[in-house]
């Protein structure tokens, strides 16, 4: 596949935490496409199979890990899946996450903890135990390793409605700035994106957040406004944040490590 950015990734072994579906089944298969042996992880395994199917078929390369992010030992376990078929790890994108648009005053500590133990600690517990393997990774690129943690455009700014989600992607930026610093002189980039609303089933979930009463027409009026405060004038794609965690997992981003990319059309610009 001609990739509009000209990237190649042949020879690299990728992780996509959550690809079973939305944007990270979409980064998985662009990166396939691209060259890229992929590990599609998932609590879900039926579709994630199918993510799997839809890459092979293309003549690309594809595994299925079973793979819980907030649990220590699922990662242990896919981290010896990755040490036996390919001895280290090019690119770890810590995508999966879950959603919470709750007032606080109706947030029960459970529902809090549960985001935390998915969106934050499913990040550190993913670099903890891939970290050998991309030590080992980055030694044999030019331009290193290359971990990508998915934000939001919730972690740059507060959300009146998902706060605790907020929280959980303002944490993600800042894990992500540290590590950078920590694992720089080990071969290994570490950068996050931070995403506007995306057509996947969890922006369909933010949009009933935004519509509470959840008829179709209400519902369409979220969406239409939600389209008009994206500066672009639309929602974004998988795709649009494919492309954008393909760059950063690329040679061509070799001096770019710590940074926050928003791929929002424009809404932190305001
Ligand atoms: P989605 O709900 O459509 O897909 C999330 C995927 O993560 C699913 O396949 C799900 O099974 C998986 N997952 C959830 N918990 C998991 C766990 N404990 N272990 C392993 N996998 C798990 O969501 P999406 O829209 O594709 O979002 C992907 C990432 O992008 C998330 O981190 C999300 O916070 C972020 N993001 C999304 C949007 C948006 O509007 N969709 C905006 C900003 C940021």
């Amino acid at each position: 596949m001609s990739d509009p950015l000209g990237i190649r990734l042949d020879s690299c072994a990728a992780l996509v935490t959550g690809s079973a579906r939305g944007i990270g089944a979409g980064i998985a298969v662009r990166l396939a496409a691209l060259g890229a042996r992929l590990f599609v992880a998932d609590v879900l395994e039926a579709p994630a199979r199918t993510v799997v199917e839809a890459i092979r078929e293309r003549g690309g390369r594809a595994d299925f890990l079973a793979l819980d992010v907030a649990d220590e030992s699922s990662w242990q376990e896919a981290a010896d899946a990755v040490r036996a078929a390919e001895g280290a790890l090019d690119i770890l994108v810590n995508n999966a996450g879950i959603y919470l648009a709750k007032p606080t005053a109706e947030t029960a500590l459970g529902d809090f903890q549960r985001i935390v133990s998915v969106n934050l600690a499913g990040v550190f517990l993913g670099t903890k135990h891939c970290l050998d393997l991309l030590i080992e990774g980055g030694g044999r690129r030019s331009g290193g390793a290359s971990i990508v943690n998915l934000s939001s455009a919730a972690g740059l700014i507060g959300s009146r409605v998902a706060p605790v989600y907020s929280m959980t992607k303002g944490g993600v930026r800042l894990l992500t700035k540290s590590h950078a610093l920590e694992f720089a002189r080990r071969g290994i980039r570490v950068n996050s994106v931070h995403p506007g609303l995306i057509d996947t089933e969890m922006g369909a979930e933010a949009l009933r957040g935004r519509s509470p009463e959840g008829d179709r027409e209400q519902l369409e009026r979220a969406r239409e406004a939600a389209s008009r405060g994206h500066p672009i004038g639309r929602l974004g794609t998988a795709s649009d944040i494919a492309g954008a965690v393909a760059f950063l997992a690329s040679d061509a981003a070799a001096f770019v490590t710590g940074i926050e990319l928003p791929v929002d059309g424009g809404v932190t610009a305001q």
